[in-house]
């Protein structure tokens, strides 16, 4: 076995593969260009054009551009009137921009364990949480796989509650036959460096509610009437007025251009990462100290495939996660952490009292699982170098019969020279 670069072996591979590497391609170089040399790079014409061409891919009446999915997450909750006092159900097994957008309204994050097989927030447990304080359902289609939304909606439905999904995994995600991004009220996709659709920052928030567009709109850029983003236009300076105090939440011409271009790439990225995640289901099946994590299957249903966990089996390891992490980085492989639940969390605990033990699903996927690198940015040699490097440093680090025997066997050795 060779040895592990943490022990003064060589690495699988000579340059770091970064967790995350996005695919940007010659068009969207192109089109950033022209947004450049334009003079016109803020909120503008091609980030309408991208609203238009993100509602037709996913189906939804509107889409509104803004800088972020935690910007498009509380936009959506102000359009929905939580506020001080209210309540919002959501999972703790997400990042904590969807529990943090909560308190930005002054409202309280009320977690719920997530079903295992799945890691999404278990519709069985959703009603018993539910008190006259409960305004909204908030769900995470955790890596990319859709919640159980018919289930959800029943809920909120009799009890009155608005669901406000976060896709911010799941932009190629369907959900029995629907698109995502067209079934709820509200749904929030996000654009960050690492997400399946990039435009560096950005999000993107879809809804069929055509009385809250308006405000919606005004909200995105500090409150002003719609047009407001026209001031400079041709048309000479255009004035405006601010209906409440908003907030600086809109995209740019230069973000759009690169949405554009990788959205029309969209479906070629999922193939590519589909393509990984066989590789690597097929690498790992068998590997001692891992488990793979069985596809969640629906008919109509698709799974975005934005992270592949792998979750370490630390009874048949002698080394803890964090080692095991550390020893892939060594060997040029980055890998993330989704998530250290956000109950977990100091504010969170401090806050609101919560504490290791409240959602043990939640914590025992926190705990165990790592992300191994999955992106369109990458190619097969590299997922071949993860597959080696997670390999060796399982055999490494494996407890095996086969390691426990020859041990047994070099003891007797000694004892009998
Ligand atoms: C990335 C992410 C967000 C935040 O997205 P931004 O665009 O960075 O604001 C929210 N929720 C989940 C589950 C995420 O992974």
């Amino acid at each position: 076995m060779s040895r592990l670069a943490c022990e003064g072996g060589r690495p699988v591979r000579p340059d770091f593969l970064v967790f995350g590497r996005p695919l940007i391609g010659e068009a969207e170089i192109a089109e950033m260009v022209d947004t450049l040399r334009s003079g016109w790079i803020g909120f503008g014409p091609k980030c309408l054009r991208f609203e238009q061409e993100f509602a037709g891919y996913v189906q939804a009446d509107y889409a509104l551009s803004v800088n972020s999915a935690t910007a498009a997450l509380h936009l959506a909750l102000l359009a929905a009137n939580v506020g001080p006092g209210d309540e919002v159900i959501t999972t703790p097994l997400t990042f904590v921009a969807t529990a943090n957008v909560v308190t930005h309204v002054g409202a309280t994050p009320v977690f719920v364990d997530v079903d295992p097989a799945t890691q999404n927030i278990d519709p069985d447990r959703i009603e018993s949480a539910v008190t006259r304080r409960t305004r909204a359902i908030l769900p995470v289609h955790m890596a990319g796989w859709p919640c159980e939304l018919d289930a959800i909606g029943v809920i909120a439905e009799r009890h009155g509650l608005t669901v406000i999904e976060d896709a911010a995994h799941a932009t190629e995600a369907w959900y029995r036959g629907s698109k995502v991004g067209s079934i709820s009220r509200f749904t929030a996709f996000s654009f960050y460096a690492t997400k399946n659709l990039t435009t560096g920052e950005g999000g993107m928030l879809t809804t069929d509610d055509s009385t809250v567009i308006d405000r919606l709109r005004a909200l995105r850029l500090h409150g002003l009437d719609k047009d407001a983003w026209k001031r400079y236009s041709p048309g000479g300076f255009m004035p405006y007025q601010a209906l409440e105090p908003g907030y600086k939440y809109n995209m740019t011409d230069m973000q759009a251009s690169l949405g554009l271009h990788q959205l029309a790439r969209l479906e070629q990225s999922l193939e590519t990462r589909e393509r990984i995640w066989a590789m690597y289901d097929e690498a790992f099946a068998d590997l001692s100290g891992v488990r793979v994590r069985p596809l969640p299957e629906t008919l109509g249903s698709r799974h975005a495939r934005h992270l592949y966990a792998l979750e370490l089996d630390l009874d048949r390891l002698e080394c803890d996660r964090a080692r095991f992490m550390s020893a892939l980085g060594s060997e040029n492989i980055g890998t993330g952490i989704h998530f250290v639940p956000v109950h977990q969390h100091q504010y969170y605990r401090d806050t609101y009292g919560t504490r290791r033990g409240d959602h043990p699903h939640a914590e025992r996927i926190g705990d165990r699982t790592l992300s191994l690198p999955l992106s369109a940015g990458m190619c097969e040699d590299d997922a071949r170098d993860v597959i080696a490097a997670v390999t060796k440093v399982a055999r490494r680090y494996a407890r095996t019969v086969a390691q426990v025997a020859a041990w047994d066997e070099t003891a007797e050795l000694r004892e009998a020279a």
